[in-house]
């Protein structure tokens, strides 16, 4: 009989068996097997997905199955359709790592995870859809998936291994932990009062960096922060992620949290702990390790001790994280050694050595910090540091898209963006970019002052919040908004203020009351409770961010008509103490008395300094209006006189601290840590009298401000205020996080800049070309520096323009781009009309022999011509010999560069001939060519300009 006949004949039964019982199971099942085998072509497939359940016992199935020994299907849609029996299994208890996966590459979006996730479907049928979906979206998709099976596979222990020494007890504590770690990471506290989006529908990524062993920068995904990436110490098991105030620190773990309990990431950890060092600040208890553990996170139903032993046992499964190591009360400090897993210690000793790795080791730590907060002696300990610089210009996009379900509004908020290059600078810190999209309708709507300062920003915020709660009709605020709220404005401010000072950033109920704070007060939005895994009894608050608090202590400070005079210059006098503190414990001195103080000193200061930074912001005239009922002038204006001679006074210290100029060499300044932030607040100020009178007592010829952490709002605020300079510096940003938003925003200062230094600053083509436009009209503009960015071809012609534009320009370096011999050839069409260039470095990009022969020939004719690299490039012989005619033209080149080449011997002769007729030539650089050492050794003879 043949499978047909067969089928006929037993119609009924089948019939009975494929869709009896009421579940469409049986019959997806088969439907999977025949789309695998290529009997059911997909058209078939859908229309029988759309028809009503009871015709599809209609159908009829083809030849018999046979998907083994099969040829392997060529494309990933083929290969998924193939497999897809195999994969619904698979899939069915991993669906959120799969839709998380095609969601962060943004194959999928969020509706159509919804549209997979409906919960009248049984995860099995989730299967089906998400596969249908990944179809329907594309190879992408498809290869996106599989990557992610694959990678599963690969980073999952094998859980037979695993589960051979896991007790019901460990699997259930693991269960239990999974599922409050979730509960507790599931949304974003910036968004808790309205309960619209998960961190799923918001969580955009940030750029992520480490600097491995050989200075280089590496970009990271989430997933390998704690992978082997960027490892600078194999011992230490702390990884560190820092960042400044709002740039996502705390959002990142939440996300790492989030996809570890759905395992979609971190597979190979069993069981994660998180902390907050803001909350350990609250436990003054003396806890032994176990206690830590299940107190501050989850207890074990059953099983305690088995459990612990198990952690003990299995420190490689485990994973803590400390979120806020900045806010925790003590400075870290390896002074008390620690290592009983059992003993009651006081909770700093016990956070100190687990991050050492004293108490614990192999278990892998992540903490994140402000960049300020860690000291040498940590650093110590630290397996690598990850930088998070907030998002990039398409993560700005991405977000305020996820933010807004209305395209539209999505498009105007970007537009709008885009149209202040100072706002969308700030969007750059995520905080920054969740006020400004979610102030939306203030900004579209036109505000008197269009917003160009964080205070600025700020009052919005403010604004905004008051305005939700209004009872006015339409929520209208009137102009004098904030003398209607001062009451609770200044409950607020004090709260914040005692707590910064205390460094407290959790509150009791109690406290709120004693400050006054009444239900209604709390129900603004500005303080939310504290999510929390630990049980306590009473409620606790805490502010929306740390940059909030701040700012309400910054209205305290502004607004209070009771504070003591001198309450403005302490809080800017308090970053001097800090410092000359710190400085005193990096040289190793014992200050007996101090030594407390000095502590916890560093974890306030970054919060002063963003409070003085908003304070600075407040006095500033543009907010005159706002303030003028709020407080007396005079007052006002006796306040706006300590800042200014605060922020005077501090510059001064700087201008003292630069050394005299060694004979020859040029004046200059490396900038101290305190001096990025004394020109942030002179540019909340906004008052260009105070910018200018600043700078006309600084007398540099070179500004140094490498690894600074400067980032596009910093650019802003440097251009602001170093425009006022009275004669032409080079200004040193190498190292930093410029980018092509940052580049733009230095546009004002870019005519007192003789130099600019931008190594390693993450710019492209675009930035360039602005600068480039710019800077062709500079008269001071001479040199630039742009090793190590993104540029390709595309902004060759900009250099070009330049090149023919201006008979000034000295020095252009552009090591390590994408630069091919189209770029060279660009190049080479501006260098031709040039009659100045000095310097042209291009170091490590691929020109080849075509690209040296265009440059070859158009340097021949110039008469300015000292040095010239064309390290790693891919030059061959065919170069030499264009760049040996260059040699025997030139009368002024004194160096040439060609290391790393493919040149041979030929290639050299040409260069030795060349040199025969050349005296001004002194150093020919030709090491890692295509040379025998034989041959190295004997045309060196020929020839001792040449280094081989
Ligand atoms: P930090 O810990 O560095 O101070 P947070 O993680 O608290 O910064 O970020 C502050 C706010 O910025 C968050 O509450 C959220 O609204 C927004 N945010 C930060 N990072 C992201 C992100 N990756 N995706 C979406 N929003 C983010």
């Amino acid at each position: 009989m043949t499978a047909h006949q067969l089928i006929l004949k037993q119609r009924a039964e089948l019939l009975a068996v494929l869709c009896g019982g009421g579940s469409a199971e049986p019959l997806d099942c088969v439907l999977d097997l025949l789309l695998a085998c290529e009997v059911l072509v997909w058209e078939d497939y859908l229309s029988i997905r759309v028809l009503p359940e009871e015709q599809k016992a209609g159908l009829c199935f083809g030849k018999e199955c046979a998907v083994l020994g099969k040829n392997r299907p060529d494309t990933a849609t083929l290969t998924l359709l193939a497999d897809r029996p195999v994969l619904v299994r698979k899939l069915r208890d991993n669906i959120d790592g799969a839709l998380n996966a095609l969601l962060t590459t943004g194959c999928f979006t969020i509706k159509d995870c919804d549209a997979v996730q409906l919960p009248v479907y049984t995860p099995s049928q989730q299967v089906r859809r998400l596969l249908d979906q990944v179809r329907f979206k594309g190879e992408t998709a498809a290869k996106t998936l599989l990557q992610y099976l694959e990678q599963t596979e690969t980073t999952r222990p094998n859980p037979e291994d695993k589960e051979n020494h896991l007790s019901a007890n460990c699997l259930l504590y693991q269960k239990k932990l999974r599922s409050s770690v979730a509960a507790q990471s599931h949304s974003l506290s910036t968004y808790g009062g309205t309960g619209r989006f998960s961190l799923d529908d918001i969580y955009t990524d940030g750029l992520l960096e480490v600097m491995d062993g050989s200075g280089e920068t590496l970009t990271l995904g989430l997933e390998d922060v704690v992978g082997p990436l960027g490892t600078l110490n194999e011992d230490a098991d702390t990884v560190l992620v820092s960042g400044e105030a709002g740039s996502g620190k705390s959002t990142l773990l939440q996300r790492l949290h989030l996809l570890w309990a759905r395992e979609a990431l971190l597979t190979n950890t069993f069981l994660l702990f998180p902390f907050s060092c803001r909350k350990l600040n609250s436990e003054h208890r003396e806890l032994s390790l176990k206690e830590l553990l299940f107190l501050h996170c989850c207890w074990p139903d059953r099983g305690q001790d088995e459990v612990f032993q198990f952690i003990l046992d299995h420190p490689n499964l485990a994973l803590f994280t400390f979120d806020g190591l900045d806010e925790f009360k003590q400075g870290f400090t390896d002074e008390e050694r620690h290592c009983c897993p059992t003993k009651q210690v006081p909770i700093p000793i016990l956070l100190f050595n687990l991050l050492q790795g004293t108490l614990m080791k192999g278990v892998m730590k992540v903490a994140t910090s402000r960049p300020q907060a860690v000291g040498s002696s940590l650093k110590h300990y630290l397996r690598k540091e990850v930088l998070l610089k907030g998002f990039s210009p398409g993560g700005i996009d991405c977000y305020v898209k996820k933010h807004h379900s209305d395209p539209a509004m999505a498009r105007r908020v970007i537009e709008s963006l885009q149209a202040n290059t100072v706002l969308l600078s700030l969007c750059h810190i995520p905080v920054f970019c969740w006020i400004v999209t979610k102030c939306h309708q203030e900004l579209l709507g036109g505000q008197d002052v269009i917003p160009q300062t964080i205070t600025d920003v700020y009052l919005l915020v403010l604004q905004h919040f008051f305005q939700r709660k209004s009872p006015q009709p339409q929520g209208v605020l009137g102009k004098a908004w904030l003398e209607e709220h001062l009451d609770t404005v200044l409950k607020l401010g004090q709260l914040a203020l005692e707590g910064l000072e205390a460094s407290c950033y959790v509150f009791s109920g109690y406290e709120l009351q004693r400050n006054g704070l009444t239900e209604q007060d709390v129900s603004l939005g500005f303080l939310i409770y504290c999510n929390d895994l630990s049980v306590t009894d009473c409620k606790r608050y805490e502010f929306l961010h740390i940059t909030l608090q701040c700012f309400f202590a910054a209205l305290y400070v502004v607004l209070n008509r009771n504070s003591d005079r001198s309450a403005v210059s302490r809080l800017f006098q308090a970053q001097y103490r800090q410092l000359s503190g710190l400085s005193q414990r990096c040289l190793g001195h014992c200050i007996d008395s101090s030594v407390e103080e000095v502590e916890s000193h560093v974890t306030e200061t970054p919060n002063l300094q963003i409070t003085a930074q908003f304070v600075s912001g407040l006095l500033s005239q543009r907010h005159h209006n706002l303030l003028l009922e709020c407080c007396p002038i005079a007052v006002r204006e006796r306040k706006v006189k300590q800042v200014v001679k605060s922020l005077s006074k501090g510059m001064q210290r700087h201008f003292k601290s630069i050394p005299r100029p060694v004979e020859g060499e040029k004046k200059s300044m490396h900038a101290m840590p305190s001096f990025v932030w004394l020109i942030k607040c002179i540019y909340e100020m906004q008052d260009n009298s105070i910018a200018r009178d600043t700078m006309a007592k600084l007398d540099v010829e070179h500004l140094k401000l490498t690894y600074c952490n400067i980032g596009p709002v910093e650019c802003t605020a440097l251009a602001y205020v170093l425009k006022y300079l009275r004669n032409p510096v080079g200004l040193q940003l190498d190292n930093n996080s410029v980018g092509d938003v940052g580049a733009e925003q230095l546009l004002p200062c870019l005519h007192i800049c003789h130099s600019l230094y931008l190594r390693n600053n993450n710019i492209s083509d675009e930035g360039i070309r602005k600068l480039l436009e710019n800077g062709m009209k500079c008269e001071s503009f001479q040199k630039i520096a742009l090793f190590n960015n993104n540029l390709t071809d595309a902004c060759t012609q900009h250099f070009a323009l330049l090149l023919k534009s201006k008979q000034n320009f000295l020095s252009l370096r552009l090591g390590n781009n994408n630069i091919t011999s189209q770029g060279a050839e660009q190049l080479a069409e501006g260098l031709s009309y040039n009659q100045s260039l000095q310097f042209l470095g291009l170091w490590g990009n691929k020109i080849g022999d075509r690209g040296a022969e265009a440059l070859a020939a158009a340097l021949k004719n110039s008469t300015t011509l000292i040095w010239l690299s064309l390290v790693d490039n891919g030059v061959g012989s065919a170069g030499a010999c264009a760049l040996a005619k260059l040699i025997s033209q030139s009368k002024t080149l004194e160096q040439l560069w060609l290391n790393k080449n493919c040149i041979s011997r030929e290639g050299v002769e040409c260069l030795i001939e060349a040199l025969k007729i050349n005296s001004s030539v002194k150093e020919v650089w030709l090491r890692g060519n295509n040379l025998s050492p034989e041959e190295e050794e004997e045309l060196s003879k020929q020839e001792s300009r040449l280094t081989f």
